[in-house]
This record gives structure tokens, C-alpha cells and sequence, in this order.
């Protein structure tokens, strides 16, 4: 049994969920988190989750976060909002800052890395403008802060947060004036495509922005055909009134702490990129070190509910407080869960680069 709790850094659903498991096992932890709510991504999510009931299917992400931080506190974890965690190292020592003020040692016994991912952003002439973000920014102002961020949207990048962010914009009375795709195809799941393609909002494919205009902010946004190298096609330059602008070109997983504890890293592209290596039981390469949810790899808010979950399993046996048995059956249940999760054209490719960090995980 442990004398220094497991530290659970980022209070996502990834890191909600280990953290549950922890407590549920009886284990000491100490959930940590910058923001001051915690449910990272989940209470930006107004839109209905789906694939089956045991998923959440039908339930909006927000609500699930509820239930999460109901739980959390039922169960009596010692959740730190308003608290960076600026440093770990290979010893398990966590260094966190309170409030941007008083700063703190933690010495931990087991460590959850639940950061999240960072969004990418594009550079192109006049992106330093005020009204161009990204896709993120501007659903957590209009979901979280309540304010529209403009009147005339344009999307860059047909993925699912593209397309999600579009459409909830939408809702909040702004006009998406169209989504640009560089790819030959669309990226976003059917479901969410289709919302922006009803209320007849264009998509073009093959085509970025090449330039952003404006006085004090954002007036305009130039976009521009691509051939099959990506190089834009001379004469099919088109000029868009436009005052905001959203980035939604990928998302990289936040390998900060993870490399500061000394954990090994490797670059899978269907993953979001340079990514810490984990096992099945989502250990790192330092076997204390837990990765989970997108610092692990970006997926979705039910992977990393499911990975969370996972860690905190395994990470409560290897401290004592689950037995072998209760340990193999949880993990073979969470496991069954994210096999579900993962298959579908968009899934299969999910789970075929989750199998090969896993081989490379073994044989290192
Ligand atoms: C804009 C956007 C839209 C999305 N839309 C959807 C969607 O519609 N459906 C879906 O399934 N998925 C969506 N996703 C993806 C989904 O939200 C994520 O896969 C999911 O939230 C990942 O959970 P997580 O717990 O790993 O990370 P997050 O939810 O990002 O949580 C990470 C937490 O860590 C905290 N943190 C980070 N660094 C530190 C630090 N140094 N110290 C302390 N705390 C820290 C953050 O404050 C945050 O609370 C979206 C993601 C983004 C960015």
C-alpha cells in the first residue's frame, strides 16, 4: 500500500476517470488541474455523443462531465483546480503552481499524465490577425464564455472539430460562409458533415486559405485551389467577407511531462504525431509513468474515458489495492470497450496505430 498518493495530472474525462478508479480501489490520489472547472474538452462538447449506449451514445458531452465531477465527488477525490503542474521528473517528484502563486512539491507514488493535445495552427499572411483562432478558441467562447466570437465564419479543416464547431456556431447565430479542405476528401464523420451541408453551408475540397485581410482585425480571407502536390493552382483565387476565421487542422498530443519524467516517445501521424510510447495498460516507458486519453495518442473524449480507466485499474494493482484477478477483469472489460470503440473506417485506422505503438512499446 501506498504512503504518497498517485498525482493525477489534467482533470479531463481521461483523468477524471483514472482518478475514479483509483479512489474506487481504495487508492490515495491527488487530482490536479489548471483550469478552474474541471471535464477538460467535455463541457465545450454541446452535441450529443454516439455509437452504442455503453459510450454515452445520445448524451451531450457537458452532461457527461457532470456525471464524471458528481462521481469524483461522491467518491471524495482531492481535486486541485487552478493548479499547473510546471514539472515532473523520473523520481515521481510533481512540482505545481496554485493560482499562478504559491508553488508546491508532490511526491508521488504512481503518476497519471491526462494533459491533453495541443491544436495546430497554420501560418499564412495575416494570420497574426485578431479574429482568425482556432477551432477550439472559438467553441470555448461560444460555449463556455457565451460570446459569439463573429457573424461571418470560415472553417479551415473538415474534420470532426471543423465541422462540430461550424455547426455550433451556427446555432449561436453566426453564418459559416464555408469550410476549406486541402485534403481530395472530406474528414469529418457523416453525422456532422451532414448538419453543415443541410443548411447549405459550401465545402471545398482541395483548397486553402492563402491569405487573411484586414484593418484592426479581420475583414477578409483569400482561398486558393491546390493541385495534386498541394501547390495552389494559379487563376482560382477567391476572395470571402469574412471576421473570423477557425483553425481546425489537427491536434498534437502534449508530451511535455511525460518527456520531462523521461518517457520514451514515438511519431505516429493517425495519432496526432510525437506521442510517449505506452503498454496495454497505458504504462510508459518509466513503469510508474501512466499516459492516457490525448497525451496518449488523439482519439476521442470516450477513448480517453476508457484509458483513464484503464491506468487507474492497473495502477491500483500495482500499489496493492486490487488483486490480480480484479485487476485482469477490469482491464479485459475496458479493453473490450475501446476494441468497440475503435473500428469503422475512422476507428480501424485508430486501432491498427494503437497496435503499433503497443509492438514498439514491447519490443524496446
Ligand atoms: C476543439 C476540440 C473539440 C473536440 N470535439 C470533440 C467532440 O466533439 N467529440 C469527441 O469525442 N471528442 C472531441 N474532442 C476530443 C476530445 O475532447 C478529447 O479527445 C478528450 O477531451 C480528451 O480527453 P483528455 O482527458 O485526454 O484531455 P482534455 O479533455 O483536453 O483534458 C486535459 C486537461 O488537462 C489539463 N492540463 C493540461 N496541462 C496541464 C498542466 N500542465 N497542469 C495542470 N493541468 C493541465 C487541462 O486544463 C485539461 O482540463 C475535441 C477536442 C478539441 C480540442
Amino acid at each position: 500500500m501506498a504512503d504518497k498518493p498517485v498525482v493525477v495530472v489534467g482533470a479531463g474525462p481521461a483523468g477524471l476517470c483514472a482518478a475514479i478508479e483509483l479512489k474506487k480501489a481504495g487508492a490515495p490520489v491527488v487530482l490536479l488541474d489548471e483550469n478552474d472547472k474541471p471535464g477538460g474538452q467535455l463541457f465545450k462538447q454541446i452535441h450529443k455523443f454516439f455509437g452504442s449506449r455503453e459510450h454515452k451514445a445520445g448524451t451531450r458531452g457537458f452532461d457527461i462531465g457532470t456525471g464524471l465531477l458528481d462521481e469524483s465527488l461522491r467518491l471524495g477525490i482531492d481535486v486541485r483546480l487552478k493548479t499547473e503542474v510546471v514539472g515532473v521528473d523520473p523520481g515521481l517528484r510533481v512540482w505545481a503552481v496554485e493560482d499562478r502563486g504559491r508553488s508546491y512539491l508532490l511526491e508521488a507514488s504512481r503518476l497519471v499524465i491526462a494533459t491533453g493535445a495541443t491544436e495546430n495552427a497554420l501560418s499564412f499572411p495575416g494570420w497574426t490577425l485578431p479574429g482568425v483562432m482556432t477551432a477550439g478558441c472559438a467553441q470555448t467562447l461560444v460555449n463556455v464564455y457565451r460570446v459569439l466570437p463573429g457573424k461571418r465564419v470560415l472553417i479551415i479543416g473538415s474534420g470532426n472539430v471543423g465541422v462540430i464547431v461550424g455547426y455550433q456556431l451556427m446555432q449561436a447565430g453566426a453564418e459559416v460562409v464555408g469550410v476549406v479542405e486541402a485534403a481530395p476528401t472530406l474528414g469529418g464523420y457523416g453525422v456532422h458533415t451532414a448538419k453543415l451541408a443541410r443548411a447549405g453551408v459550401p465545402f471545398h475540397v482541395r483548397t486553402t486559405v492563402a491569405r487573411a485581410e484586414g484593418g484592426e482585425s479581420l475583414e477578409r480571407a483569400t482561398i486558393v485551389g491546390l493541385d495534386d502536390s498541394f501547390k495552389p493552382l494559379p487563376g482560382t483565387e477567391r476572395t470571402l467577407e469574412v471576421d473570423t476565421i477557425c483553425l481546425a487542422v489537427g491536434l498534437t498530443p502534449s508530451v511535455e511531462l511525460p518527456s520531462l519524467a523521461g518517457c520514451a516517445t514515438t511519431y505516429v501521424p493517425e495519432l496526432g504525431g510525437r506521442m510517449p510510447l505506452h503498454d496495454e495498460y497505458m504504462r510508459s516507458s518509466v513503469e510508474e509513468v501512466y499516459v492516457v486519453g490525448d497525451t496518449a495518442g488523439v482519439e476521442e473524449a470516450s477513448t480517453a474515458m476508457e484509458e483513464g480507466r484503464l491506468a487507474g485499474i492497473h495502477a491500483a494493482w500495482s500499489l496493492g489495492y486490487l488483486d490480480d484477478a480484479a485487476m485482469e477483469a477490469g482491464a479485459a472489460e475496458t479493453r473490450r470497450r475501446l476494441d468497440a470503440l475503435r473500428q469503422g473506417v475512422f476507428g480501424k485506422k485508430r486501432f491498427d496505430a494503437k497496435s503499433r505503438v503497443l509492438e514498439e512499446s514491447h519490443n524496446r
